[in-house]
């Protein structure tokens, strides 16, 4: 099996090899869109089933709504239309036809052209609050709070394997309220779900803030987000929950009678997240030998590898390792006994490195005389001697620590690439030699944001929601600052 390249050597070309090479996902035959693998998908279903928990233990259920969008509907909110219009998937007929010149080819029928144009939804406001329009009439019909797993497309012109797709996986949350301060906890409550999930169960720490004016979503009064900051140095939005006030309910003319019998807006939000998710674990934990995941993730989480010599010892390691099995399935724990007799341990070895399993358990004839087992770590590489008897609880353990490690790690790292600046000058140079998440000064105009992000490449990923509120003086203009903000070059 070859290498994979070295992260300090080429960390996208590492990223890409990784993907494939430990089997996630591949590109497809269709322009910027991935095939997730089995193994990928794996870990995605894993990802999608506690999220989806956390959503119904907040009150939400899930609902489907059509891939198609009238373009009548499409453009009745008309920031979110115009901020989506340039990478939308457009239905103009419905046939094709037999090529009159060529009776091997098929041509789109002229004749079958759609009266109206339909969009492949690059996310799904208007299609739900055209529903809502007839679902709403008094405050007793809200508030609703709906769920969608769903694929969506946006065409984008520079896509990567699960950060950045013209098609990707996501839920989309679409709530809709009697009033704008339950919008609002219910967008910040959102938000606060999934940096949750993000920590306690990808291993993940992010950064909870506010989008800037300019880079809210489309259609949005306020962007609640969370960012993570990859290993190297590049930040990524791992999810987003919007505050839309009552503008698709003014678009599509959602009205109901509050308590004081009064005829109102509803209000709205909505929150997505998506395989992009996936990238994200991905760059947070993997290294030079391949995928680390936590073991709330992993598909397998510990891998029992027979050392043998013949049938008759692989029959005695079976036995013992065997109940082993039994015992970790027994605490809740996904374990596979390798017993394949074409691969030699080494390979095998290798390859659940690079898949990222999180506890590998070697068993030998000496492990048998000496009732031992080594068990190896993925996430640190270390190994050790153990006695069999108690194996199972010490595992059970182990995949806690591993669990916590991980995130520790990842803290560490996050604290550690986290520059205050106070002048340009140094915020040029830190995001040159370092990288990472920069803390300054910005003005609050659109203006110095933009001047920076064209000199710079770094955006402003979020003004954070803490209370670390010390005043200063902004970057370029020298104008007054109520508070840093977070920038960084990002994926
Ligand atoms: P949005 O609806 O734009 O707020 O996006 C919701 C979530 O989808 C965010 O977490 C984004 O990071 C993610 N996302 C946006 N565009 C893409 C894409 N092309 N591929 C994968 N994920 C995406």
């Amino acid at each position: 099996m070859a290498k994979l390249t070295s992260r300090s050597e080429d960390y996208s070309k590492w990223y890409n090899e990784l993907v494939v090479k430990a089997d996630l996902a591949e590109n497809s035959g269709v322009r910027g869109c991935m095939v997730i693998k089995p193994y990928g998908y794996a870990i995605w279903e894993k990802m999608r089933d506690e999220m989806d928990k956390r959503f119904k233990e907040t009150g939400h259920v899930n609902a489907y709504f059509p891939l198609f969008v009238p373009k009548s509907l499409f453009e009745a909110e008309e920031k979110n239309a115009e901020g989506f219009a340039k990478e939308c998937a457009v239905v103009t007929h419905y046939r094709l036809k037999t090529d009159p010149n060529n009776p091997h080819k098929l041509i789109v029928d002229p004749d079958a052209k759609l009266e109206e144009e339909l969009i492949v939804r690059p996310t799904s406001e208007a299609i739900i609050w055209n529903t809502y329009k007839n679902w709403i009439q008094s405050y007793r019909d809200l508030p609703i709070l709906i769920n969608q797993w769903a694929n969506v497309v946006r065409w984008e012109m520079r896509t990567r394997l699960f950060l950045r797709t013209a098609e990707f996986l996501w839920q989309e949350g679409h709530t809709a309220h009697a009033t704008k301060d339950e919008a609002l906890e219910e967008a910040e409550k959102m938000n606060n779900v999934y940096a949750d999930f993000a920590e306690k169960f990808m291993a993940m720490p992010v950064i909870k803030g506010v989008k800037t004016p300019s880079e809210r979503f489309a259609g949005a009064d306020d962007t609640y987000c969370i960012e993570a900051l990859m290993q190297d140095g590049k930040a990524l939005q791992a999810g987003t929950s919007h505050f839309l006030g009552q503008n698709f309910a003014k678009a599509f003319d959602v009205k109901f009678t509050n308590k004081e019998g009064k005829i109102e807006h509803a209000w709205a939000t909505s929150w997505g997240t998506s395989t992009r998710l996936m990238g994200a674990l991905i760059m947070t934990h993997s290294d030079d030998f391949g995928l680390v995941l936590p073991p709330t993730l992993a598909p397998i989480q510990v891998v029992i590898v027979p050392i043998f010599k013949g049938e008759e010892q692989l029959a005695q390691i079976s036995e013992v390792a065997l109940d082993i099995v039994a015992k970790l399935k027994a605490k809740g724990i996904s374990v596979k006994f390798d017993d394949d007799t074409h691969n030699k341990p080494g390979w095998k070895f290798a390859e659940y490195e690079l898949k990222g399993v999180p506890v590998r358990i070697a068993l030998g004839p000496k492990d048998l005389e000496n009732k031992s087992v080594e068990i190896a770590r993925r996430d640190n590489l270390t190994k050790e001697l153990r006695s069999i008897e108690g194996v199972d609880t010490y595992i059970e353990e182990l995949l806690q620590t591993i669990q916590k490690d991980l995130y520790e790690k990842a803290f560490n790292f996050r604290q550690d690439n986290i520059t205050k600046v106070d002048t340009y000058e140094e915020f040029k140079k830190v995001l040159e030699e370092k990288g990472g998440f920069i803390y300054a000064h910005w003005d609050g105009t659109e203006e110095e944001e933009e001047q920076i992000k064209d000199e710079t490449k770094a955006t402003i990923r979020c003004i954070p929601l803490d209370d670390d509120v010390e005043e200063g003086i902004s970057l370029v203009t020298g104008k007054p600052s109520k508070r840093r903000v977070l920038f960084a070059k990002a994926y």
